[in-house]
């Protein structure tokens, strides 16, 4: 019911005054002076602070001045289970090696509490540089996870089950039989779904390590329970030869084949898919996760990639940061500088790509890659109050004379100062609100010299470490 105060204007929850509201709307406006007024856990009103002041009294007001206010950013793709192995897996590792390395070495040894705890951490430092939803991509104890306390956190996103039932390129590591995959996956959606912040959706590897059954049987689990779908696919050459091999066609045109391809399905990577496949996605509708901070570290060949023409052809390509021995970060605004910059070099045109492009990749396309655009990934009144706020008066922003640029160009996400998921405050002046950031720092580094041991993986470098 709409209260009214003394004055005639409209009491909500919180107003955020003042500032540049980079809105990503359907006109696109930016607006400086910005006001945002908020009711619940929507969005009521977006447009100049001076009408707001005229409509609206705040219960809660936030001077936004000296600001910069964005929907709470997407990233599409990461890990929970490599988290722990942050900076233990040497970065001299092309990309399969680096597959193999981690799977056989690292990820074996992986307890639950390793994961939960690791896990935290990674949607803390997600979260603190300003993003608000993201999709993991199989985790090795899912279960544990969804119990050990990851929702209070309030961050929001989907996560899955890892799940390989075929070797592929040598790589067999944590390989399951279908069946026991399909069960446990079937078991999570059940117990999980109603979970209000992190929910369970379908997951497997990709890469060709998976049946024809399995990614079958995969997806029309998804629909049964209306839910994502994601895999890693067409990331390294390999795989599209052996697929050709093996299939006697290239791997977006076998899903397609096998009906796998639609609108529910996230596609990750996909850097060696030639122009027939992505109009094949395209008209399949199909989503496609770009991961730029983790291929260009592992050396992926960016050049083949097709990421401008897939948004050409209207595929809204979502942001990832990849998992934590990949990329090394979660930094969304660090993912999207690269979105931005690696194809004007790459194809020796500034025009290709650019500041704006990469916030829509990180924001309305992630939204639509999930599933979400009528909920998340713009200001708009009706969509949820996800907002990360960035304080621009510090050295990293000034001068600045467009402010789309100096967050594209010039920030990183240590800049963000607050963030608010469905109209509440979760992180005020840098400090998560929800959880005791300090406890998990404690446990996390309790846990850094048990994975050495365990693990038994030593400093690879050619530097001394005394
Ligand atoms: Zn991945």
């Amino acid at each position: 019911m709409e209260s009214k105060s003394k004055g005639g204007k409209q009491v909500v929850d919180l107003v955020l005054n003042g500032g540049t509201a980079i809105t990503v709307d359907p006109e696109r406006r930016v607006i400086r002076d910005a006001g945002i007024a908020v009711q619940g856990e929507n969005i009521l009103f977006v447009g100049k602070s001076t009408e707001v002041s005229e409509r609206y009294t705040g219960k809660k007001t936030l001077d936004c001045t000296d600001k910069v206010m964005i929907p709470g950013l997407v990233n599409a793709h990461i890990h929970f289970s490599h988290h722990m192995s942050k900076s233990l897996i040497p970065d001299t590792l092309g990309p399969a090696v680096q597959s193999q390395f981690t799977h056989y070495k690292a990820s074996p040894k992986l307890t639950a509490e390793n994961e939960v705890w690791g896990s935290k951490a990674l949607l803390i430092e997600m979260l603190k540089g300003g993003t608000t939803t993201f999709l993991e991509a199989g985790s090795y104890h899912p279960v544990e996870m969804l119990e050990g306390g990851i929702e209070q956190i309030g961050i929001k996103g989907f996560m899955g089950r890892r799940a390989s039932d075929r070797e592929s390129l040598g790589h067999s590591a944590l390989m399951e039989s279908t069946d026991d995959i399909l069960k446990h996956q079937e078991r999570l959606l059940k117990d999980f779904s109603d979970r209000k912040n992190i929910r369970p959706c379908v997951t497997i590897v990709g890469m060709q390590r998976y049946t024809d059954r399995l990614v079958i049987e995969a997806k029309k689990m998804a629909d049964r329970y209306g839910v994502l779908f994601t895999l890693h696919e067409s990331a390294w050459h390999d795989t599209v030869t052996e697929c050709r091999k093996r299939n006697g066609c290239r791997p977006i045109e076998y899903l397609e084949k096998l009906g796998v391809l639609d609108e529910n399905v996230a596609l990750v990577h996909m850097l060696f898919v030639n122009q027939k496949e992505v109009d094949m996605l395209a008209k399949s509708g199909s989503k496609v996760v770009h991961c730029p901070s983790a291929g260009v570290k592992l050396g992926y060949p960016f050049v083949f990639g097709r990421f401008p023409e897939m948004l050409e052809a209207g595929i809204p390509v979502a942001l990832g940061s990849d998992s934590s021995d990949c990329s090394n970060y979660h930094d969304m605004i660090r993912v999207l500088n690269l979105a931005a910059i690696l194809y004007k070099g790459l194809r020796f045109d500034p025009e290709i790509m650019g500041a704006e492009r990469a916030i829509e990749m990180a924001t309305i396309n992630g939204a639509k890659t999930l599933g979400l655009e009528n909920e998340i990934g713009s200001l708009e009144a009706g969509k949820k109050a996800d907002i990360a706020i960035f304080q621009t008066n510090r050295f990293d922003w000034r001068p600045m004379f467009n402010e789309v640029q100096a967050l594209v160009h010039s920030a990183t996400g240590d800049s963000c100062e607050t963030v608010i998921i469905d109209g509440k405050l979760v992180v005020d002046k840098q400090r998560v609100l929800t959880v005791d950031e300090n406890e998990i720092l404690a446990k996390l580094r309790s846990m850094e010299q048990d994975m050495v041991s365990r693990t038994g993986i030593s400093i690879a470098s050619p530097w001394k470490f005394m």
